[in-house]
């Protein structure tokens, strides 16, 4: 076999099932091509990813209607894979369709986002536990790469800095990188799907980097109780850095500045 092509389909195989833990995208409006390869991700998944990162990011506002003729201006291909694209979106709670009226954005709310953050909490502790017993030397380097990543990246206290799609892309990699070993794909998918709800709510409630200096520390905590082995230390920190955030999403939710009250 051609040796280039038999590493192409490596890379490639790699590739894939780390795009589907982690979205690569930067720029979730822009088509994602794997230009080292040549070859562009279908065109489903690509309208996934970008419609995905607008919601989270809240350019598609919450309860917003989604027509095709909107969304075939807006992203730029056909309606095959838009209608594909919003129908795994609708089985992962980002929109809903309603009979005889299309689609919309999912709608918020208080109750939504209580639910959101205890499932959270929940899955991602217990997926946490399990990676810390089960991971490898692979899994302890990629930990480490991705929480002095996140580091590098991390904000002082009051930066005013928008957060963006790669500050989510480099905490993102920093939390599926310490549940990476926990063994269960079904776990590894509800914990991705989970996140991204949980990811919009943080997004619209705190838009600019000024209270992110806290969770650098955290996640360096959590990484050195994760590598030593300690894995009820390291779900500890992990309980109190979520429920943190948490805190300060559902307490601006309950002043009501960012979206209506229910
Ligand atoms: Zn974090």
């Amino acid at each position: 076999m051609d040796w280039a092509l038999n590493l192409e389909r490596i890379v490639l195989s790699l590739l894939r099932p780390m795009e589907d833990v982690l979205p690569l995208s930067v720029a979730p409006t822009m088509p994602f091509v794997a230009h080292d390869f040549g070859q562009t991700f279908s065109k489903s998944s690509d309208a996934l990813r970008r419609i995905r990162a607008d919601i989270v990011a809240g350019k598609l506002q919450p309860g917003q209607k989604l027509s095709f003729k909107f969304l075939v201006t807006c992203y730029d291909m056909g309606t095959s894979p838009l209608r594909e694209a919003l129908c795994q979106l609708a089985g992962q709670g980002m929109v809903e369709l309603e009979s005889q009226r299309g689609f919309r954005v999912a709608p918020v709310s208080r109750a939504d986002l209580e639910d959101v953050i205890a499932m959270r909490a929940h899955a991602e502790i217990y997926a946490a536990g399990l990676s810390i017993t089960r991971g490898n030397d692979a899994w302890r380097r990629n930990l480490g790469d991705a929480s002095l990543a996140f580091t590098l990246v991390a904000a002082k206290a009051g930066d005013q800095r928008p957060i963006d799609e790669r500050w989510e892309e480099i905490h993102r990699r920093f939390h599926f990188a310490l549940i990476g070993a926990c063994g269960s794909p079904t776990l590894l998918q509800f914990c991705k799907q989970i996140s991204h709800r949980y990811d919009r709510y943080r997004r619209i409630a705190i838009p600019v980097q000024a209270v992110m200096a806290g969770p650098a520390q955290d996640h360096r905590e959590i990484t050195q109780a994760a590598l030593s082995g300690n894995s009820k230390q390291a779900q500890s920190l992990l309980r109190r850095h979520i429920d943190d955030m948490a805190g300060v999403v559902l307490e601006r939710y309950h002043r009501g500045a960012w979206m209506p009250k229910d």
